[in-house]
């Protein structure tokens, strides 16, 4: 596991063809990236005339990764995949040794934060590029004293109260959050499905999309209050080589991916 527990990145998105001021031909970026710092200049500075930018003028921040997704085209260009490479397979190698993980996307509304978990048909985000690899790896792993079993749930807070986007039954009461005496908070009722393949969860999502109180492009009020939360359980089981039934031992981990709006 890397020695750090807690990791932190920053994206920035290209300017918006929707936001009017974003489109108006005076605007400037002010975000400058390099390796793992990101330098704010004043508005007054440009990135283009750097050397127009005084000390005072700029400030400068450090983070685990800056991905600079500002031009599409440009040398530097961060895409979904150089995202997931810098942060996913990390957290599947961590995942697989048994760590608990958990991405959380936090930032305005409009900032990107579906893009990158979720992202779109020719621009898979995060969470379906780790379902992918999760179970490229559970089938790389030929030993057959090891059985995995996957299982996803999916739920919305919103205005807090909790709401299960995968319940069969569909409908929208609100399910409580209770404490376990070890293993801690829990959505009480929750569904759990069990899935077998990529392309499963990505059903799964899009279904409980449709449940969602507001779509993910909708970018309005009421799109600040909603939260989704979606995890992946999975357990691993080993058994021992001689034909024995019994169980040996198992490790149950969980990745969840947390998604503010
Ligand atoms: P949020 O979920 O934070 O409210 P979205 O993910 O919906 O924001 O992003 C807002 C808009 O910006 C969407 O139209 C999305 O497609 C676009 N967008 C966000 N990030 C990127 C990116 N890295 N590259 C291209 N378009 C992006
Ligand atoms: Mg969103």
């Amino acid at each position: 596991m890397s020695s750090n527990k807690v990791r932190v990145a920053v994206r920035v998105r290209p300017f918006s063809k929707r936001g009017k001021a974003e489109m108006d031909l005076d605007t400037q970026n002010v975000v400058e990236m390099a390796d793992n710092q990101t330098i704010l200049h004043s508005p007054a500075s440009t990135v283009d005339k750097p050397q127009q930018s005084s000390r005072r003028s700029q400030k400068t921040f450090a983070f685990d990764h800056c991905f600079d997704s500002s031009e599409p085209g440009s040398a530097r260009f961060a895409s979904q995949e150089t995202v997931f490479s810098s942060l996913g397979k990390d957290i599947l190698d961590n995942a697989f040794e048994g760590y608990n993980a958990c991405i959380f996307a936090y930032g305005q509304t409009g900032s990107g934060k579906s893009y990158t978990m979720m992202g779109g048909h020719d621009s898979r985000g995060l969470i379906p590029r780790l379902c992918d690899t999760l179970f490229d790896r559970v089938a790389d792993r030929s030993d057959p004293g090891l059985t995995h079993k996957v299982e996803v749930s999916y739920m919305e807070i919103y205005n807090e109260k909790v709401h299960d986007l995968l319940d069969p039954r569909g409908g929208k009461q609100s399910l409580k959050v209770r404490e376990h005496n070890l293993l801690g908070p829990y959505v009480d009722g929750l569904s759990v499905l069990a899935v077998s393949s990529g392309q499963d969860i990505e059903r799964l999502i899009v279904e409980g999309n449709k449940s969602r109180t507001v779509a993910a492009t909708n970018m309005n009020s009421e799109s600040s209050r909603s939260h989704a939360v979606f995890t992946v359980i999975v357990t691993q089981v080993s058994w021992p080589s001689t034909a024995g039934s019994r169980r040996t031992g198992d490790a149950e981990l969980s990745l969840s991916a947390v998604t503010l709006n």
